[in-house]
């Protein structure tokens, strides 16, 4: 099957938009400020844009509280006139889908269910607050499979009748301009992707280079 070039999709996808019209609405989820701060540079001169931060797969709750705090410091200090609605901390639902998953690499089924869930929250908060079209900052990452994210977003629209944003933002060096961006705001930049099990793989890889 010939793979689709999804940050092809975005840039026509701008292009039809244009920067001069009237800017639809974008209800864009957000798992934290490094990963918004190129995504967001790029999308607000074309959208009218909410950020959703649900992530009940952060842990624990004060690293939490922490990327949605540096998320709100950033959308200040970019001066953006960018909503942000919150979800409370609740991790019930993260732990439920995980069951079983424990122990799964990074992009296994563990990391599927995951951003599943997370798409399909915003999807549905897309539908109940009238946004035109949904999205994600999660394909600004390197780490993620893009194509796995872009295909759920397809398939969420279709079930919720709202237009979804194809991307990939980490093309045209959006990875890179995110880095850039991150030090220009003193960003917080997280070394593990958010969950407990990510953090432990990550430190249990600090501890065994600590070694070497
Ligand atoms: S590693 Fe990241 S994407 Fe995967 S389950 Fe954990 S938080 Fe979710």
């Amino acid at each position: 099957m010939e793979k689709i070039n999804y940050g092809r999709l975005l840039d026509d996808k701008l292009r039809e938009l244009g920067i001069s019209g009237e800017r639809p609405s974008l209800l864009l989820h957000a798992c934290c400020a490094p990963c918004s701060s190129h995504t967001l540079w790029l999308l607000d001169k074309y959208f009218r844009i909410t950020l959703y931060f649900c992530n009940p797969n952060i842990a624990p709750e004060e690293e939490y509280d922490y990327r949605r705090e540096e998320l709100k410091r950033l959308v200040r200090e970019m001066r953006l006139s960018v909503q942000i609605i919150e979800e409370d901390y609740d991790p019930a639902p993260f732990y439920e889908l995980a069951k079983g998953l424990e122990d799964q690499p990074e992009r296994g089924e563990r990391c599927r269910k995951c951003i599943g869930y997370r798409l399909e929250k915003t999807a549905q908060k897309a539908k109940e607050t009238g946004a035109e079209y949904f999205s994600t900052t999660l394909t600004i990452s390197p780490h993620k499979d893009c194509a796995f994210i872009n295909e759920k977003g397809a398939e969420l629209s279709e079930k919720y009748g709202v237009p979804y944003l194809f991307s990939d933002l980490k093309k045209h060096d959006g990875y890179k301009h995110s880095i850039q961006l991150s030090k220009q705001y003193s960003l917080y930049r997280q070394d593990y992707c958010g969950c407990i099990y990510s953090k432990m793989s990550r430190e249990a890889q600090k501890a065994e280079g600590s070694q070497k």
